[in-house]
């Protein structure tokens, strides 16, 4: 939005996310605050007079690169009023006050009320608030204007060993089936054509609002004009028979999901003071595959937890071999102060960690890879996003794998049908089928 009133230039806003994909989502909501506002959004590390920082705590290195960015918003936007919020600022907000250059220190309730903090005067200003209220649902677009992501849920109850969430954004709470319609009418009214539910545990719906987490999808599912659906990251000892019903009986459902496992090994889980048993993983995994037989699986696993032995780095190893995972996401357990985990014995080596996440990097590579060439021959209904760098049209199939299409139109937020022909720089390639 250009400034017609004056010859004054609109205020340039930098953002920068880090951490989960909720953040993302969160800080996607607040970058389009600040355009309803006429700001200009500028890209983070470039002048700007107001610099919004997302921050995570997740492990201390996180909350060491989110010092480090700060350090670097302060360089680059000398005069400009640096914003540090969510997580890390939940849990440390004096320490980051006393930072060079930091104006505005902001929990996660309220770093969507930045606009009207940075309203008032005065400098190393800290709003955390520690009861852990819900603000309502938030919303945002995802990657382009096609995908919008929809928070129905904040906050976790579970107490897993190595996870500080709990304490940085609270006890679990959820907005009611009847806001979440509302929000989601609204997205798909402005153009969406899929939503992507989100939240820290979204399993936890039920327990939160009283009301079933099947009935929110059924009803979600029900609005006309939707055309597209996902979950984002639901706990496998969430998912119900129920759910798993309503899932099926909807073609907008997509064929991907994400469960995380952690590890594959009943010891370690139990350290990790996981909800499921390595049994109780592979029963729902298959039962997916029985209603979804050729979705993708997400799954994150943590290795180099305390004490993890190679034969229980195996076990992990073997288990994510043997189940139809497609899409590893493999951390180095971090430690993370003032978590369970953090005060075990038996710490292992960082060298020995890094061998362990290389090693099952690469066969969760080579598991995609088969998988990606598994779709050759198949047809695929493809949400078009945007043209990329080599003229192609790109966009997600069902089953979240890139694919590209090679043709004059303008496919932006379009679902077409799409036969994979063959496989292009790791992603397929396909034709528009008439
Ligand atoms: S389920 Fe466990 S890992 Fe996930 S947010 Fe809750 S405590 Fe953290």
């Amino acid at each position: 939005m250009e400034n017609k009133d004056s010859l004054t230039p609109n205020k340039r806003v930098a953002l920068h996310t880090l951490g989960c994909r909720l953040n993302s989502s969160e800080t996607g909501s607040i970058a389009q605050g600040f355009k309803d506002r006429g700001y200009d959004i500028v890209d983070f590390g470039e002048a700007a007079d107001v610099v919004f920082i997302n921050t995570c705590t997740v492990t201390d290195a996180a909350d060491s690169t989110c010092r480090n960015l700060i350090r670097k918003a302060h360089g680059s936007s000398p005069e400009g009023k640096i914003v540090v919020a969510g997580c890390y600022a939940q849990m440390e907000p004096e320490k980051i006050a006393g930072m060079q250059g930091v104006d505005l220190v902001l929990g996660n309730s309220e770093k969507y009320k930045v606009f009207e903090y940075l309203d008032e005067e005065g400098e190393n200003q800290i709003h955390v608030d520690k009861s852990g209220e819900f603000f309502g649902g938030a919303t945002t677009t995802a990657d382009s204007h096609t995908r919008a992501f929809l928070k129905i849920q904040d906050g976790c109850n579970y107490i897993c060993a190595f996870c500080i969430i709990p304490f940085a954004r609270g006890r679990s709470r959820a907005i009611s089936i009847a806001d979440a319609v509302t929000e989601a009418k609204k997205l798909v009214s402005s153009g969406f054509k899929e939503i992507v539910l989100t939240g820290v545990n979204i399993g936890e719906y039920e327990h939160t609002s009283g009301e079933k987490l099947h009935d929110l999808v059924a009803s979600l599912l029900a609005i006309d004009g939707l055309e597209r659906f996902r979950l984002s990251s639901v706990e496998p000892n969430t998912i119900t028979d129920e759910l798993i019903e309503v899932l099926k009986s909807s073609p907008k459902v997509q064929d991907h999901f994400h469960i995380p496992l952690q590890s594959g090994d009943d010891e370690i889980l139990k350290g990790m003071r996981r909800k499921y048993t390595v049994a109780d993983y592979r029963q729902i995994i298959n039962k997916l595959m029985l209603a979804f037989p050729n979705a993708g699986i997400g799954a994150d696993m943590i290795v180099g937890f305390p004490g993890e032995t190679k034969e229980q780095f195996e076990n992990t190893f073997n288990l994510a071999r043997e189940l139809p995972l497609t899409h590893f996401h493999v951390f180095p357990y971090s430690k993370r102060k003032n978590t369970t985990a953090a005060k075990m014995e038996n710490h292992i080596h960082h060298a020995e960690k890094k061998q362990r996440v290389k090693s099952l990097l690469m066969f969760g590579d080579a598991k995609l890879n088969l998988f990606t060439e598994d779709q050759v021959g198949k047809k695929t209904k493809v949400l078009f996003e945007r043209r990329n760098k080599h003229g192609l049209f790109e966009g997600y199939s069902s089953n979240y794998i890139r694919v590209q299409v090679q043709t004059d139109l303008d496919l932006s937020n379009q679902i077409c049908e799409v036969y994979l022909s063959g496989i292009e720089n790791g992603k397929l390639i396909g034709e528009i089928i008439q």
